[in-house]
């Protein structure tokens, strides 16, 4: 008889999760484990929470919906808060327990924990599978791949590579092992579920993108992605994508089914584009791995200096400059921000106030429902000049930015007002 526990990291899901397939199919019986890590409930070195309450509900509604998916199938899920170390201790030696399935993820601090399991003795079973595109059907190893993001497209492109194909969800689920109503389940968070747009969850990330292409958004994505109020002017994908309540690959297929039925255009390449260079920056965590997470970065020039008054200025939106105030406010309101205002508010971050790139992301980090550790690293890397981009850095000019993108003022009086 074989027992494992299968470890949910961001991939809250029943739907296109081959690494809790291969658990199913391998194991007797199977224990689903969230953990809430203590350190997540610690401050930043800059003195704000590292996760704020928007995510928190975000990440308890999209447990609970799992919860619920795994009650349909007879499983449950377990969370359990506390040090990494010792909770796996303890349920390595409560539930004689040796092996943990659970999907891979190559950042640094995912990583370590991988590590940590198997100091304790287990046999971790990691599963590649946040990604649009297999890093095997790479025409380059991930080491090797084009530190260029339009080199890297082209050569994708040039392989007539879209995704991968997502599986579907398991009809059958492993018994939970004996003992389990001994387990101290977390109350990890009294919530106060808020008005808001995101609501966690596989479900609702379902029927999100179900309306998305109903409603024949795609076709206009190229012409609004850059626009900055509304829920319609880009895909808002992203939220679910982050915690894993739906594949990148089954939206993808989504995709190409509706280019089939309606037929491709500009809006439908962009968006696919667009999930591009989510993978892009998963996969440049391969070759470049810690080095991403320098201050540095991969340049050789060093980051500015933190200044707690500029800092707090910028985040409570009361820098004076409109635009950025309005930004700021929004993320501060709402958890969310789109591409556009991201970029604008980065860019004046490090280039106009001077400030701490890395202050900068840990703030995101603190704030956005759609925290993905890739992609927020890589995009602030890009911003700030120490990633990969040729040109070195991306300084917007702020006047121009306010006359292309909110030329009524609408954006600024929403969120000043
Ligand atoms: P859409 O415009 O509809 O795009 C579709 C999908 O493509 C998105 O859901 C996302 O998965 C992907 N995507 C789009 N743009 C990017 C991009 N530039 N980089 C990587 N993937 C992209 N995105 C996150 O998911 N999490 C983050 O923590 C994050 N931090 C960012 C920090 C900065 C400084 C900047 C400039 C961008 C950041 N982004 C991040 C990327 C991008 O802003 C968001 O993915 C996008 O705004 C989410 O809204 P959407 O789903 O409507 O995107």
């Amino acid at each position: 008889m074989t027992i494992a526990i299968y470890y949910f990291r961001n991939d809250l899901r029943l739907e296109d999760n081959p690494a809790f397939m291969l658990a199913c199919k391998n194991v007797d019986f199977l224990l689903p484990i969230y953990i809430h890590e203590e350190k997540y409930e610690e401050e930043t070195r800059w003195g704000f929470p590292r996760v704020d309450h928007r995510r928190k509900v975000f990440l308890q509604e999209s447990l609970e919906d799992l919860r619920t998916r795994l009650r349909h199938l007879g499983s449950d899920l377990f969370e359990l808060a506390g040090d990494f170390k010792e909770t796996f201790t303890s349920l390595r030696i409560d539930f004689d327990v040796s092996q943990i399935y659970c999907e891979q993820i190559e950042a640094p601090e995912e990583l370590e924990q991988v590590r940590v399991l198997k100091n304790i003795g287990f046999e971790v079973i990691c599963t590649w599978q946040s990604s649009m595109l297999e890093p095997q059907s790479l025409p380059f190893q991930l080491e090797q791949m084009p530190d260029v993001f339009t080199q890297f497209r082209q050569q994708v492109e040039k392989q007539k590579l879209r995704f991968a194909n997502p599986t579907e969800a398991p009809t059958k689920i492993p018994l939970l092992s004996m003992g389990t109503e001994a387990i101290n389940q977390a109350s990890y968070l009294e919530t106060q579920f808020d008005m808001k747009s995101f609501l966690g969850g596989e479900s609702r990330a379902l029927l999100h993108i179900e309306q998305y292409f109903d409603k024949r958004l795609p076709d206009t994505y190229k012409q609004t992605r850059n626009q900055l109020i509304g829920m319609d002017y880009s895909s808002k994908f992203s939220p679910w994508l982050a915690l894993g309540c739906c594949s990148a690959r089954s939206i993808a297929k989504k995709l190409t089914e509706y280019e089939l039925q309606y037929g491709a255009n500009d809006g439908t390449y962009w968006l696919w584009f667009e999930l591009l260079w989510r993978d892009y920056f998963r996969f440049l965590h391969f070759k470049y791995g810690n080095q991403l997470y320098r201050s540095k970065g991969l340049s050789a020039e060093s980051n500015n200096s933190f200044i707690e008054a500029k800092f707090n200025q910028w985040i409570s939106g009361t820098t004076g400059e409109p635009l950025i105030d309005a930004g700021m406010r929004e993320l501060l309101q709402t958890g969310y921000l789109s591409n556009r205002m991201r970029q604008i508010v980065a860019s004046y971050w490090i280039y106009n106030m001077k400030g701490d790139w890395q202050a900068g992301a840990a703030w995101f980090e603190s704030q956005l429902v759609d925290y993905d550790v890739y992609s927020n690293q890589g995009n602030w890397l890009y911003i700030a000049g120490k990633g990969t981009d040729p040109r070195g850095g991306r300084p917007m000019n702020l006047a121009k930015q306010t006359s292309d993108h909110d030329p009524d003022g609408i954006y600024r009086k929403t969120w000043l007002s």
